[in-house]
């Protein structure tokens, strides 16, 4: 049976776990060969590709800082060597750090700026050597604080209104390349990023105000990734699909 993304080929960065994890998974469910980014949790990577196999899907790991323009290079370099010009990009890697007003430091802006913001355009840039003739398609994480400010986290608020407008740039740039661009907007999903940064302790407040009543899941976000990485969004770029339970 054919499936959406067959012969298509993806990378997702930051896929060694939560949501990009996901977005793997569920793009090699849909027939595409991926590349599944991580910076340092190279277990964790390769337990996602073991997945992927066991299911009959293709995946490779790729080990690249996606913030440094020199690790992006051998990623694509690597994703071209294993499987040639590439279809979909999906910008998942990102970080959020909790941090009120009186301790935002340089270090601190220049960590999630230099991921989520600068590691995004750079590479989106450096992809654009490698999507194949046909165009293809771009699809960003950002976020429900994108548009609704949450207390505490300010510059990575910041990041992903960046995200949302970096988004809407490009998909104009590129669209007389067929390369579509939008994003993908999730609340917050119970993810290790989200354990680790100790923001699970709002989830129950969160879930609360949430009009579907709990936090997401990674398995929520993934398949809108699959739908803007099909044809069934062949005529949509530059949007913001918010993933929010209702949240807004
Ligand atoms: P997570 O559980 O912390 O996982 C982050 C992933 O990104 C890991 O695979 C990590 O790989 C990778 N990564 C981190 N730094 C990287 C770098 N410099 N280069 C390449 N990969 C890197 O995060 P998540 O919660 O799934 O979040 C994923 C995305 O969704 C982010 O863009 C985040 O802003 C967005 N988002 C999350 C939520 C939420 O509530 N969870 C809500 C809205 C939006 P290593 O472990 O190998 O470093």
């Amino acid at each position: 049976m054919s499936q959406k993304l067959d012969n298509k080929i993806a990378i997702v960065t930051g896929a060694s776990k939560g949501i990009g994890a996901a977005i793997a998974k569920h793009l090699a469910a849909e027939g595409a060969s991926v590349i599944v980014n991580y910076s340092t949790s190279q277990a964790a990577a390769e337990k996602v590709i073991a997945e992927i196999l066991s299911k009959g899907g293709n995946a490779i790991a790729v080990q690249a800082d996606v913030s440094k323009r020199a690790d992006i290079e051998r990623l694509f370099t690597a994703s071209k060597s294993a499987y040639g010009a590439i279809d979909i990009l999906v910008n998942n890697a990102g970080i959020y750090n909790p941090s009120p007003i009186e301790d935002i430091t340089e270090a601190h802006f220049h960590k999630q700026v230099d991921l989520n913001m600068l590691g995004l355009i750079l590479t989106t840039q450096q992809a654009l050597k490698y999507f194949n003739e046909q165009g293809g398609s771009i699809i960003n994480i950002s976020s429900l604080v994108s548009t609704m400010a949450f207390p505490g986290l300010a510059v990575y608020n910041a990041t992903k209104s960046a995200v949302d407008s970096i988004t809407r740039t490009f998909s104009k740039e590129l669209a007389p390349r067929n390369i579509r661009v939008n994003s993908v907007n999730p609340g917050m999903v119970e993810t290790e990023g989200l354990h680790n940064t100790g923001m699970s302790e709002q989830s129950k407040s969160v879930a609360e105000m949430t009009p579907l009543g709990r936090i997401g899941t990674p398995d929520d976000i993934a398949p809108a990734v699959v739908f803007f990485a099909s044809n069934d969004s062949s005529w949509i770029t530059g949007e913001t699909l918010f993933i929010t339970g209702g949240l807004r």
